[in-house]
């Protein structure tokens, strides 16, 4: 356990896990952050940009929720997807 300033929460607080972007915030499930669809896992050709992440610095993303709906729901909470925003735009 580490207590840092997180970004997400706004607050500083401990948690078992930590990630960096433009500041620290928690994460409460494995790999929430890192995201790859099972359709392009296998493809070399995909770039890894075109991906689009559940989230950035913290907050939920969208256009995540818009073409990924099923995923979405398994990343998301109903308050998260309530609040979420586009963040890739
Ligand atoms: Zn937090």
């Amino acid at each position: 356990m580490s207590v840092s300033y997180c970004i997400k929460h706004k607050k500083k607080h401990d948690s078992p896990k930590w990630r960096y972007t433009t500041g620290w915030f928690c994460v409460d499930k494995v790999n929430r952050y890192e995201w790859i669809p099972d359709s392009v896992k296998d493809s070399r050709k995909v770039n890894a940009k075109d991906i689009i992440q559940p989230w950035r610095e913290g907050q939920a993303s969208k256009e995540f929720i818009e073409a990924y709906p099923q995923q979405a729901d398994k990343f998301f909470s109903k308050e998260e997807k309530k609040g979420a925003k586009e963040v890739w735009r």
